[in-house]
Formats: C-alpha cells, structure tokens, sequence
C-alpha cells in the first residue's frame, strides 16, 4: 500500500461532489471515488429539484439552519455561474379546517426558521395568485424556486477538478480499516481490487452510507446510523396542464407522513410532475408501480381539479436515505467527525435526505471547515 493521499470522499452525488469543489486546492491529493459510471446517478438526479425554504424542520435543527443558509447560497452560486435555476415560489394549500389549524403551525414554524416573505393567504388571495386551485387558505413561500440538479453537479465537477481533484467512476469502495496515519481504503474497479492510504476520509455514499461506517468499525446500530429506505414515485402531467399553475403546489403534510405529501413540481422546460409519494421498502428498485396512479389522481384532485385520471404517466422513482423508520419521529441529518469513536480523520454524513440538494452548498462550508482543523491537527 505505497499511494497515498490526503483526502478520500466516498460518494459522487452533490453532497460528495460539493465537497469535493469546497476542499481542493493546489498541493493536496483530493479524491472523489463513484461506484457508477458517472456522478449524480441515484438520489441527487431523482428528486423534485426544489430549492426549499426551511418552513417544515424543527427551529434549530441542522435541516432548518442550513436550508435557511443553502437556500440563499444556492441562489447566489447559480446567479454567478449560470446554473439554471427559477425562483417562481410556493404555495401550501389547505383544503379544510383542520388543514387550516396545521398550515398556522408550520407559518409559525417557518418564519421561527427565519425563512424570509412567508405570506398567509385567505381564500381570495389564493384565487389571485392561482385561480385554478382548489382551497381555503395557504401559505405563499416566494423564496421557493426550483434548478437543474445535473448543471450545479457538473458545475461541482469541474470546480473540483480546476482545483486538482480527481472523481473516479466505477470505483467502488469494499474496505476502509483504520491505520496509524488515517485509513487503508480497499477498492474494486475495472482492473480489479486494490488498496490506497488516506488520511482523511469523508463518507458521502448516500443510500450506502450506513455500510461504509459498518466497513471501519462504526457499530451502526449503536450509532444511531441505520438507514431505512424510503421511495418516492413521480408522475408526469400530460394535456397541457402544466399552463394550468405556475407555482409549486403543496398538500399541507399529515402528522406522522414520510414525506411531504403528493406535490405538483416542475422541471425548468415548464413540464408538470407529480410526486413524490412515500412508501419504506427493504429494497433499491427504481421501476415505477404503476398501480399507484389512482392515489396519485385523488391525492392531487383534491387541490388540482383539473387533472383527468389519464393525463398522469409514470416518471420516475427516488429513494430518501432515512434516519428514521417508518412512524418514527422527527431525526435530524448526521454531520459527525467521529473523533470521539477513535476515528480522527473520519467524517460521516448519513441520512442527508430532503433538503439534502438546497443544502449542498451549506454542508460543503461545514465540512470544509472540519477538514481543515482535522488536516491541521493530523
Ligand atoms: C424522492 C426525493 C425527492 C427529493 N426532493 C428534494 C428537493 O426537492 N429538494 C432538495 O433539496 N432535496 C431533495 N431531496 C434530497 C436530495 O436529493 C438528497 O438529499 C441529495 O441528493 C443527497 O445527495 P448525496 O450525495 O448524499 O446522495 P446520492 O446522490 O445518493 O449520492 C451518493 C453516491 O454515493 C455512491 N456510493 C454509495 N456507496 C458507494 C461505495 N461503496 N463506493 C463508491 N460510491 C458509493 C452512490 O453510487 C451515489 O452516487 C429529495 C430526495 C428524494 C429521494
């Protein structure tokens, strides 16, 4: 094992890739190591591509501060560098009373959040903004906007590589044990399997995540690590609805649900999605079910009563890497240099699921600052 470098991430999906752009520089052998053929291939390229706000996440909590911060980081990144993006706002939308009683909540939660021009609707100013759908009250969330994930992860890439990083694809990691100056990394490629040194090294592997802290000794279940897998499908809307409404529509979220309920999205060519739904399977399979068109059609009729059972198509499907079981309560994403476990050198990101994408950018100034007082200490 003679190669050695200084930085080894695990993991070429925008949390991987972002840190990567964030701790390249000149001098410093930087690494970014992908199990596919190319970056961006599981959760980061199946995802409503929605640049969030932060009205849902508990005050303090890491998804709320740095949804807060990643949303207008974002916005400044893609201004700068011509990242396609559109900020056309939000609304959540209250069908009945007791939907009502919730939407004050989470108005009340998000502006604790800091989020900035949250709105309370009434029936008539919801008729003004969106007169094609359906409720009785909302919240208008104009900061809410949307951008093509595939162009801020190529813009990662190349960031990251103008500074001397280099991303490996069909590289996968088999075994990290921990050494005396940081970590004996074991990998499987092409050629076949091989061993390199590292002194740090940074766990983005997603939906593999849990596994690659069990591969250097992290007791996963102890940790509090275990992930569970959660699916989302997503539905295209068809016969020109799209022209229909021209914001992001949002159920109010149930108590108890996975996600946050059955939403009309937009890609930036103005295409109408569906989704995503939330259902915890044991398996990865990105098939879409197609017997969940009928919940799709009456979970989105009740606030869109222009769709038609036969607009709807099967799209796609993404997976949420999900700290908590289903019916659990609230868990917060896992930022961790696991120093205390023994391990310098080792950060660990687990459970980055929504709004893993607006955040991108945040997490990358965390890690980044991490990685240099772990450098600096080695
Ligand atoms: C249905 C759905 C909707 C979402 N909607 C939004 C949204 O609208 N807005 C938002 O902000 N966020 C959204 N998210 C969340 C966001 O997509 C994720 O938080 C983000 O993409 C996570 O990025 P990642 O890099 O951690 O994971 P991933 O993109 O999954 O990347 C992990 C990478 O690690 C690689 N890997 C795994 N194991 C190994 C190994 N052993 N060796 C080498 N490589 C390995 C994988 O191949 C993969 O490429 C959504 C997520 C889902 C699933």
């Amino acid at each position: 094992m003679s190669y050695q470098v200084d930085i080894t991430i695990v993991g070429a999906g925008v949390i991987g890739l972002a840190i990567a752009s964030q701790v390249a520089r000149e001098g410093r052998e930087v690494y970014v190591l992908e199990k596919n053929e190319t970056f961006g291939q599981e959760a980061s390229s199946r995802n409503s591509e929605v640049i969030h706000s932060g009205i849902y996440y508990p005050k303090d909590s890491l998804k709320a501060t740095t949804c807060v911060e990643g949303n207008a980081l974002l916005y400044e990144l893609c201004q700068k560098h011509g990242i396609g993006h559109k900020k056309i706002g939000k609304i959540v939308v209250a069908t009945d009373d007791a939907e009502v009683n919730e939407l004050e909540k989470f108005w009340e939660r998000g502006r604790g959040n800091g989020v900035n021009g949250l709105r309370m609707l009434s029936q008539q100013e919801l008729r003004k903004l969106e007169p094609n759908i359906t409720g009785i009250a909302a919240i208008f969330s104009p900061s809410t906007g949307i951008i093509d994930s595939w162009t801020l992860m190529s813009y990662f890439v190349g960031k990251a590589g103008d500074n001397g990083a280099h991303v490996a694809y069909r590289t996968a990691v088999v075994g990290v044990d921990k050494t005396p100056g940081g970590y004996k990394v074991s990998v499987e490629d092409r050629d076949g399997y091989f061993c390199f040194a590292t002194k740090v090294l940074i766990n983005c592997a997603g939906l593999q995540s849990d596994k690659v802290a069990g591969m250097v000794g992290i007791d996963i279940a102890e940790a509090g690590y275990k992930l569970h897998y959660c699916r989302g499908e997503y539905f295209s809307v068809g016969g020109g609805k799209s022209k229909l409404v021209s914001r992001l529509i949002y159920p109010v979220p149930k108590a108890g649900e996975a996600g946050l309920g059955i939403h009309v999205n937009f890609d930036l060519g103005g295409r109408m999605r569906l989704g995503p739904n939330a259902d915890y399977v044991d398996t990865i399979d990105y098939r879409v079910d197609d017997s969940q068109k009928r919940a799709f059609y009456e979970s989105a009729a009740k606030f869109l009563p222009f769709i038609a059972y036969d607009d709807l198509e099967p799209e796609m499907v993404g997976i949420r890497a999900k700290l908590q079981a289903g019916g659990e309560d609230f868990r917060d994403f896992v930022i961790s240099h696991e120093c205390d476990r023994g391990l310098p050198g080792f950060v660990s990101l687990i459970g980055i699921e929504s709004p893993g994408l607006t955040r991108a950018p945040a997490i990358a100034q965390y890690v980044g600052k991490l990685v240099e007082e772990v450098l600096h200490n080695c």
